[in-house]
């Protein structure tokens, strides 16, 4: 049992002034594995303070000491990889083998880029008369969800702490626990008190409190759309600063000169993974109308290596959906796509066999979709896989782009000409060639209703920075 009910404020674990607690669930067995305190009002405004007096001293540390606290957190969370990739395959229910190489990993590449980065980062700049001057942006409250535990958190983090700013940070209440090991890792590596502070509890009233709060300056959010429009009517009242990471339905379009067992491979693993709760999941395929039959039967073929079931056998794909509200919002969207005539190809409705304890979803097929459908053009944040056709790379692109999101796109095939020109035509933040590395460097974050903002690397930084002139000084 994990029992943290206390918070981290100003380099040290302190009671709460709420005495409520909040139960967390392991998705997999259904069974509870502890329990975080749910914060109060109160316990936002302590931790602003101290991230307020933290600030000034912070904000001026020096680059070359900056850089060594992020190589130390870094090797603290290596150090506690153990722990990380269990306490994450428990609150998640993402598989030990993902967990490991996915979850944990990314968390750590965040703070070893910024390191990095910082290196060569610019804070000055000399045009003629002026000098440019790059400064931190204050107090920024952190609120962030629970479908990558470490790497959402992270990314927000080592950037705030390359820029220079203290932080307050509110984990998702469902997946709290990997959040209390970075607090420890902060702690070990020597990050000074009060720079990060930790508040858990409900969004309704933690993450209500930072968003309105009038000490914090700048609010990083990754969540929903519904929330994202709350938190931007909390922070106009101040004219806070904020960043949004909200949905996508992001479209992965197959050329007609792919190799097609592994463009359905590609289909798989891209709407799949972390059981379809990834804002960049490809969750629209596609595809020209002459592939269809054999795309199909290459998607059926390749599905039996994508195995559904329990996170802590290595050999999964697979594990439940978070929670057993998001499984049955899941499978209200399969429900959908049947009555609005969808072809069901494969899974469908129910768990899959011989798994009734847990959260457990079966990976979804739809094709003979129409791109005004429900599953089409919401979000359903599971393992949701809607097919369409096209004709022409033009047809293709416009299918791609007729969504209020933008966030990422996907595109499969050989032709440098076509990849290019599917690649630049696609209105979204991050469009992925292929199957390459995940590159840590390149900007995050998307066009239209997926957000405001990016994160990841240089461009994540400058998030926390505020430019300022300074105009004529004598030299
Ligand atoms: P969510 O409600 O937007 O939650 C994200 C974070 O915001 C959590 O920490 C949440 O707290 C907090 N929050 C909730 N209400 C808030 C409020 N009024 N003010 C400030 N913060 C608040 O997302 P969710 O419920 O976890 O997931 C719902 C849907 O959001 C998903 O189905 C998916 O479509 C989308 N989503 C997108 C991403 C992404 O990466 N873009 C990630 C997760 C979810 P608590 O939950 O702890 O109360
Ligand atoms: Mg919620």
């Amino acid at each position: 049992m994990h029992n943290y009910i206390q918070q981290y404020i100003n380099g040290e674990w302190v009671d709460s002034t709420s005495t409520e607690t909040i139960e967390v669930i392991n998705p997999a067995t259904e069974k509870v594995i502890g329990k975080i305190s749910a914060g109060s009002k109160e316990d936002v405004d302590r931790a602003v303070e101290a991230a307020r007096a933290a600030f000034p001293s912070f904000s001026r540390m020096d680059i070359e000491d900056r850089i060594k606290l992020l190589e130390n957190i870094a090797k603290e969370y290596e150090n506690r990889k153990d722990d990380l990739v269990k306490v994450i395959t428990e609150e998640l229910g993402s598989p030990i083998t993902r967990s490991e190489q996915i979850q944990y990993e990314m968390g750590l590449q965040h703070f070893k880029k910024a390191a990095e980065l910082l290196k060569t980062f610019e804070f000055t700049e000399q045009r003629g008369n002026t000098l440019i001057k790059k400064e931190a942006i204050g107090v920024a409250g952190l609120i962030t969800p629970w479908n990558f535990p470490t790497n959402q958190p992270s990314t927000k983090l080592a950037s705030a702490f390359a820029a220079g700013s203290t932080v307050v940070l509110k984990p998702a209440a469902m997946t709290p626990f990997a959040a209390i090991i970075l607090a420890e890792i902060f702690d070990k590596a020597g990050l000074p008190k009060g720079v990060f502070n930790l508040v858990n509890g409900s969004g309704s009233t933690i993450g209500d409190a930072i968003s309105s709060h009038p000490g914090i300056d700048f609010v990083s959010f990754t969540g929903s759309g519904p929330v994202g429009t709350k938190i931007m009517e909390n922070a106009a009242q101040d004219i806070k600063k904020v960043s949004l990471e909200l949905g996508g339905k992001s479209p992965l379009v197959i050329l007609k000169d792919a190799n097609v067992k592994d463009a359905a491979r590609t289909a798989i693993l891209n709407v799949a993974m972390n059981t379809g709760q990834v804002c960049t999941a490809a969750t629209r395929t596609i595809i020209p109308k002459s592939m269809h039959d054999e795309f199909i039967e290459a998607v059926k073929e390749a599905l039996p290596d994508f195995p559904v079931g329990d996170p802590q056998d290595k050999n999964t794909f697979m594990g439940p959906q978070v929670s057993k509200e998001q499984w049955e919002t899941v499978q209200s969207y399969i429900n959908k796509g049947t009555e609005e005539g969808a072809t069901l190809v494969a899974g469908g409705p129910g768990k899959p066999d011989g798994l009734d304890k847990g959260y457990f979803s079966k990976i979804t097929v739809f094709t003979n979709v129409k791109n005004d459908m429900t599953i089409a053009q919401e979000e359903i944040f599971g393992p949701v896989m809607s097919i369409l056709t096209y004709e022409t790379i033009d047809e293709a692109i416009e299918i791609a782009n007729d969504t209020k999101y933008g966030l990422a796109g996907y595109v499969f095939g050989q032709n440098p000409d076509e990849l290019f020109k599917v690649a630049s035509n696609i209105r979204a933040g991050q469009i992925t060639v292929n199957n390459p590395k995940t590159d840590f460097s390149a900007p995050f974050g998307g066009f239209k209703q997926s957000g405001i903002g990016r994160e990841w690397g240089d461009y994540g930084i400058e998030e926390f920075l505020e430019p300022k002139a300074i105009i004529g000084m004598p030299s």
